[in-house]
C-alpha cells in the first residue's frame, strides 16, 4: 500500500497538532479530522500529531482519499495510481506483426502455344490450310465454307458454299468439283475436300 505522504498542522492559537494531505500557502486547509482552518489561522509544524482523529483516519485511505480531492489534491493521487499503473504489468496484447511480405511479381508460366489439336483429317477434310469455323464448319483461306456431318463416328462432306469460281466435273469415278481454292474428288466410299494443289 503506498503511504501518501501527510503534513502536520496546527492553529497558531494552539490545540491539537492535525494531519492535512498538504499545508497550503494560502487559502483554508482541511484536517484529517474533517476541520477547516482559514486562511492564515494555521500553520505547517514539524510535530508529531496529536489528534486522536487525524492519526485514526490517518489509516483509513479512503478518508486520505477524500481529504485530498477536498484540498482539491486529486493530482497527487493521479501521480500515485499513475506510479502504481506503472509497476503493473501492462495488459497490452502485442500482436506479432507479420512480416513484411514484399509484392513478388507473379511468375507465371511462359504461356505455351496451344497445342495443335486440329488433326490432319476429319473425316472427308484434310483440315490442312482450313480454319475451324464452328462445329463442323471450315474456313478456307479464299472463304470457301465447307460443312461437315457427322454420320456415326466420321465427319462426312455435307454442303460446300462459295461465292466465286466453281466448276464442277463429272470424271469416270464421280463428280468433282473446284471451288476457289477447294477441290472436292471421290473416293471408294465417298469424298475428300482438301485445299488445291497450287499449280
Ligand atoms: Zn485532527
Amino acid at each position: 500500500m503506498q503511504k501518501v505522504h501527510l503534513e502536520s498542522v496546527r492553529r497558531k492559537s494552539g490545540g491539537r497538532i492535525h494531519l492535512t494531505p498538504r499545508v497550503p500557502r494560502v487559502g483554508p486547509v482541511t484536517t484529517l479530522c474533517g476541520q477547516t482552518l482559514d486562511d492564515g489561522s494555521y500553520a505547517a509544524v514539524g510535530a508529531e500529531p496529536d489528534c486522536a482523529n487525524c492519526l485514526r483516519r490517518s489509516h483509513d485511505q479512503a478518508r486520505i482519499s477524500g481529504a485530498f480531492f477536498a484540498q482539491e489534491e486529486g493530482s497527487e493521487l493521479l501521480r500515485l495510481s499513475l506510479e502504481q499503473a506503472k509497476t503493473r504489468k501492462p495488459n497490452l496484447r502485442v500482436l506479432p506483426t507479420p512480416p513484411a511480405t514484399k509484392e513478388k511479381p507473379v511468375e507465371w508460366p511462359a504461356a505455351k502455344a496451344p497445342q495443335e489439336t486440329v488433326p490432319d483429317q476429319v473425316g472427308e477434310l484434310v483440315t490442312r490450310g482450313f480454319k475451324p469455323s464452328g462445329e463442323g464448319v471450315w474456313r478456307s483461306p479464299q472463304g470457301v465454307i465447307v460443312r461437315l456431318r457427322r454420320h456415326g463416328k466420321e465427319w462426312r462432306f455435307a454442303e460446300l458454299v462459295f461465292e466465286g469460281e466453281v466448276v464442277a466435273t463429272r470424271g469416270d469415278d464421280g463428280l468433282r468439283l473446284k471451288a476457289g481454292d477447294v477441290e472436292l474428288a471421290p473416293t471408294d466410299d465417298g469424298f475428300e475436300v482438301r485445299l488445291r494443289k497450287k499449280p
